[in-house]
């Protein structure tokens, strides 16, 4: 008997050695990960619902990792949260998007609004704001086609100077979205005082929406919330056409998900765009 618990210790012990030993790994090679480009945007069409065409297209960060292939922010996210690398690293995924933004503009193709991702910590960072200055200026984009997601929680963890960066960003040009919504502390009230022009619906809702009589009220309430408020309402996570069927019903403006397209690399995303003619 204890032979066997000194095993399972000696066992314990090692799958935590392994997996600390894994997380410093992915930590070391994460440190060199922007210097060697290993970092690619990846792009996902959000759908106007009412036309069925492509609206615009949300930013979604890929890390070729050698030897382990395309790596999902799922994986290496939450580290570079955890050591600040976020900053670094979100700057760049701004500066790229719109740098393939003129790109794409140069090339002739229509443009059309990119959405991206900002962390909590990237939010809470001082330089944020001259970064996206600098940004704007080097790259020339028009603000109006740079839209930037963040989470309730992200919002509500700053209090009075959330306010003062959302104004400063808003002010700027670029439109804000709560992204995940319904996931976090949702306090509504709070969304009239944010200057936010567009709600997420986190997938979460979405996914047993034909199922779920509970999930289409909470769906019917968050687009009816959103009208009252002038703000425009996407659902992420629509994988069928009975989804699709719903939200439309609902009134919901806009769509992303599985039943349009995963995200894609820079190439196919540029094909979307040709076929807007
Ligand atoms: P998110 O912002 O909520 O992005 C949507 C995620 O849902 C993406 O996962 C997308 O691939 C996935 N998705 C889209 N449609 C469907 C669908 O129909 N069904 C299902 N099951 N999933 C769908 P991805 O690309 O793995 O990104 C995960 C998260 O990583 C993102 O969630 C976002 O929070 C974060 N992230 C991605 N890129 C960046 C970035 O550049 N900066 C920051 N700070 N975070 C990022
Ligand atoms: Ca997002
Ligand atoms: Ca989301
Ligand atoms: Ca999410």
């Amino acid at each position: 008997h204890a032979k066997a618990a000194g095993r399972n210790t000696y066992q314990f012990f090692t799958q935590k050695m392994n997996s600390a030993a894994s997380h410093f790994e992915l930590e070391t090679s994460l440190r060199s990960a922007l210097a060697q480009s290993q970092f690619e945007l990846h792009f996902q069409p959000i759908i106007d619902i009412g036309t069925r065409r492509l609206h615009s297209l949300e930013v979604l960060l890929r890390w070729r990792r050698p030897g382990s292939g395309l790596v999902g922010p799922d994986k290496f996210i939450p580290i570079l949260e955890e050591n600040g690398l976020i900053v670094p690293v979100g700057e760049w995924v701004i500066r790229r998007a719109c740098e393939q933004s003129m790109e794409w503009k140069r090339q002739g193709l229509q443009p059309v609004p990119l959405a991206v991702n900002l962390s909590p910590r990237q939010f809470m960072h001082r330089g944020l704001v001259p970064a996206i200055r600098r940004i704007l200026d080097d790259t020339g984009i028009d603000p109006a086609l740079l839209e930037f997601e963040i989470t309730e929680t992200a919002l509500m963890q700053q209090g009075e100077q959330t306010l003062d960066i959302l104004g400063q960003i808003n002010a700027m040009g670029i439109r804000l979205s709560i992204d995940d919504f319904g996931t976090g502390y949702s306090s509504l009230a709070y969304l009239k005082r944010f200057p936010v022009k567009k709600i997420k619906i986190d997938r979460a809702f979405i996914k047993d929406l034909e199922r779920s009589a509970e999930d289409r009220a909470i769906v019917a309430a968050i687009i009816a919330l959103s009208d009252s408020l002038q703000l425009s309402v996407v659902a992420e996570g629509v994988e069928t056409e009975g989804h699709y069927a719903l939200l439309q019903e609902q009134g919901c403006q806009f769509a992303q998900g599985y039943l349009f397209s995963p995200p894609v690399p820079r190439v196919n995303a540029a094909n979307m765009l040709e076929r807007l003619g």
